[in-house]
């Protein structure tokens, strides 16, 4: 097996042990890149350079008899949404072509400690406003098991690069479902932790109140190693919760007997994509081999509702709400003034705004800061965004009553396996329904995981979607390595 192909654990063993140098395991992945990348697209910037002269620091350091972290010599790609001090982080938007943070976020500070290698930046829809990584200013990813496919999103890049062996494991963002959708298309794990779980300085914000960074990787184990560097506790984001951090990888091998998992009647819906249904269900029968204990539950207010085979929900309607109001006013700072694009013309003040938004913006973010700014706006505050947020408490109430009676809830990822680049594109509601399993979860600011659980009839990966209480990562964890453990999904790789 050559090095980018090895899990994360192995990588660190193997560097710890003097087998394999941090330097050998990055050039494999820069060795990936470069075979495969003219395909994908699934990075927006690779340092190699960069990456190299870091893997050589880490094996000069281990050579002077330092103590190895916990992800020594590991390439490890970030969406380009997460700061990195000295690098560009663009969001995939033309208004940060050229954005140079000056410092890292605390994600990135906790990789590098951990031993890791950046090996770059990956593609997203503009400000993580998508589920395709179609409306990427740089252009689309492409799905590494059907190149005429999309990735998902929006942290497409993030998916398609570990999918691929690009990266050994990358972080996303999830503000609606970005992580755990493109994990499910491309065939790994993917892991959106408790809102507050881990801290959100140095992302760029999307939906503040939504938001959070979690690990991709192609297997449970590493999501969960992966977790455990970047969940302390961090005093600079004021969101981030001082709850103990559980040894995730060390408590990760655990018997599910008893457990409790949880099937929402609302959620398997008639008319529902058959080849997901199937999958979703054969893997709750996994489970239930295993020991743990199916019951029916039910989630009133995130009822999905299918008619002329158009999808409906509450929860999308309160998101797509809730969150552009929330981007309406994070975006504001995009001004032509403070960083980033500006615009050429010779023109006033208050003009130089509005054409530096003109130009710097794509059309979804526009059309995102819009509704956004209507939904907020006086007189319609109440109808729009106060409704939202009292049927948001509405669902989060669904989740509390049904974690009384089950330790988790299993459901799909996504209504459907990747789906063709530019079917949807022109289908903003098309594209917003996909988002129906994943939303929730945000709404009410419980962890999810996506785990690989079968492929269709055309060889594309299909997601088993599992959800927790808040901060019960750990059983997440657990029980998705469970499922892992009697499959074997998560060892096919595409055929690129
Ligand atoms: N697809 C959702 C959206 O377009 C979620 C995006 C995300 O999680 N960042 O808003």
């Amino acid at each position: 097996m050559e090095a980018h192909e090895l899990t994360a654990r192995a990588i660190r063993d193997r560097v710890a042990a003097g087998e394999l140098t941090a330097e050998a395991a990055t050039r494999a992945c820069l060795e990936r890149i470069a075979a495969v990348e003219g395909k994908l697209h699934a990075f927006v910037s690779v340092d190699a350079e960069g990456a190299l002269r870091r893997a050589r620091e880490i094996d000069a350091a281990l050579a002077r008899g330092e103590a190895p972290g916990p992800l020594c010599g590991v390439p490890i790609a970030l969406k380009d949404n997460i700061c990195t001090a000295g690098t560009r982080t663009t969001c995939a938007s033309r208004i940060l072509a050229n954005y140079v943070p000056p410092y890292n976020a605390t994600v990135v500070e906790r990789v590098l400690a951990a031993g890791a290698v950046v090996i770059g930046k990956t593609n997203l829809d503009e400000f993580a406003m998508g589920s395709s990584t179609e409306n990427s200013a740089f252009g689309p990813t492409r799905n590494p098991w059907d190149l005429g496919r999309v990735p998902g999103g929006s942290s497409g890049g993030s998916a398609a690069a570990v999918a691929a062996g690009e990266a050994v494991m990358a972080l996303g963002s999830d503000t609606g479902g970005s992580i755990r959708q493109p994990a499910s298309f491309c065939g790994v794990v993917g892991l959106k932790p408790t809102y507050g779980r881990v801290s959100r300085y140095g992302l760029v914000a999307f939906a503040s109140s939504l938001d959070q960074i979690g690990p991709i990787a192609r297997d449970v184990a590493d999501a969960a190693l992966l977790l455990g560097v970047i969940a302390p506790h961090d005093p600079r984001d004021s969101t981030s919760a001082p709850a103990p951090v559980p040894d995730y990888l060390g408590r990760l091998e655990a018997d599910v007997r008893g457990r409790r998992v949880g099937l929402p009647r609302e959620f398997f819906i008639e008319g529902m994509d058959p080849e997901v249904e199937a999958a979703v269900r054969g893997a709750v029968e996994v489970l239930a081999r295993q020991g743990a204990e199916i019951i029916e539950v039910s989630l009133p207010h995130n009822r999905i509702d299918a008619r002329d085979g158009q999808l409906s929900a509450y929860s999308v309607a309160a998101y797509y709400l809730i969150a552009t109001a929330e981007a309406s006013s994070n975006l504001a700072r995009y001004d032509g003034a403070h960083y980033g694009h500006r615009t050429q013309d010779d023109v006033g003040m208050i003009e130089m705004f509005a054409r530096s938004r003109q130009e710097g913006f794509g059309p979804e973010v526009k059309r995102r800061i819009i509704l956004g700014t209507y939904a907020l706006s006086s007189g319609y505050y109440d109808a729009y965004y106060l409704k939202a947020s009292k049927v948001r408490s509405l669902i989060k109430r669904d989740f509390d009553e049904a974690f009384k009676a089950v330790d988790a809830i299993a459901c799909p990822t996504s209504p459907t396996a990747a789906f063709r680049i530019g079917e949807r594109a022109d289908d903003p509601l098309r594209m917003y329904m996909g988002d129906v399993f994943t939303i929730s979860a945000n709404l009410a600011g419980i962890p999810g995981i996506a785990v690989p659980c079968g492929f269709t009839a055309d060889g594309l990966p299909i997601g088993l979607q599992l959800l927790a209480k808040p901060f019960d990562e750990l059983a997440l964890l657990q029980l998705a390595r469970a499922f892992e453990r009697a499959t074997a999904h998560h060892r096919r790789r595409p055929p690129l």
